[in-house]
């Protein structure tokens, strides 16, 4: 069966085209190689609406477009929170190709953008302008159709988010595991904690055990070691060729650890 591109003028239009045999273009580097496998045929459906390629600063979030790349977060000073996270997706080639609509969609082990998404809270806004909170999006993101734009809050503080990728291969290799943190402070007390695990389930995952032991304290290393001791509790990682479930427990909390020193 021969491959149909289909380009529509905006993401609405392909939104109402993409039926249940469309495959939607985001940069591709997914959907490319699947193509290019002889994996995936039938209708591919893109656009250049532009506006899915805008960043919109506000006070206290930035509206990422799907269609930005991680080479346009590296550039973007109001996203500097996230250059680290941007860097660690693939190489340079990769990058300039690679969107956030289409991290939101990719599975283990791909999807490091959206641990970070997940630990800083963000609403995933669709096509149609339904908004959800990333982690309703997460649970059903077989059915929630295009994606158009996600919100995603600033931290307040300079140590207030962090992000820590675990690769077997340097500097382009994909995750063993990665781990992201925000810890908002109101009066030296950490309050709205979130941290998020990519590779320790089918989708990125928050560490809500670990959550509730620095929720309402102030943080401490000794704090820090009780949350990495409950880093993989409710959790269930899987086994693949990078790593065995037994593994990912072990190393979980200490890289927990280590990511949270880093916030002190
Ligand atoms: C060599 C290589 C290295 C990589 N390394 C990493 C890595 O280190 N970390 C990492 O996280 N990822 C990595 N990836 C995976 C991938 O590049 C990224 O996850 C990227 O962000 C996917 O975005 P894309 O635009 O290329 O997706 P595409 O290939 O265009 O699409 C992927 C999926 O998302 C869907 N999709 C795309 N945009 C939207 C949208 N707006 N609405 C609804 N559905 C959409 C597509 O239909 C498809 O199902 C790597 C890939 C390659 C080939």
């Amino acid at each position: 069966m021969a491959v149909l591109v289909e380009s529509h003028a905006t993401l609405g239009d392909a939104q109402r085209a993409l039926g249940s045999d469309g495959t939607y273009l985001g940069g591709g580097t997914l959907v490319m190689r699947e193509v290019n496998a002889g994996a995936l045929q039938g209708r591919i459906l893109r656009t250049s609406d532009p506006a899915l390629r805008q960043i919109r600063p506000s006070l206290d979030s930035v509206e990422i477009g799907a269609g930005v790349t991680m080479a346009m977060i590296l550039a973007e000073r109001d996203l500097a929170h996230l250059h680290p996270v941007a860097r660690a997706v693939g190489g340079p080639q990769v990058r300039v190709m690679a969107t956030v609509g289409g991290n939101l969609f990719a599975v283990h082990p791909y999807g490091d953008l959206t641990v970070a998404l997940l630990a800083l809270g963000a609403r995933v806004v669709s096509a149609g302008g339904a908004q959800r909170p990333i982690e309703d999006f997460l649970r059903e993101r077989d059915r929630t159709g295009l994606v158009a734009t996600v919100q995603v809050p600033r931290p307040r503080e300079p140590r207030g988010f962090a992000f820590l990728k675990v690769s077997r291969v340097k500097p382009k290799g994909v995750s063993v595991l990665s781990v992201a943190a925000h810890l908002p402070r109101d009066g030296g007390r950490l309050r709205g904690v979130r941290i998020a695990f990519g590779a320790m389930g089918p989708t990125p995952l928050r560490a809500q055990a670990a959550e509730r032991v620095l929720e309402g304290s102030a943080l401490t290393p000794d704090l820090i070691a009780r949350a990495a001791a409950a880093a993989t509790d409710g959790l269930d990682p899987p086994t693949d060729a990078l790593a065995s479930a037994w593994y990912r427990r072990e190393v979980a909390g200490v890289h927990l650890r280590r990511l949270l020193e880093r916030m002190l």
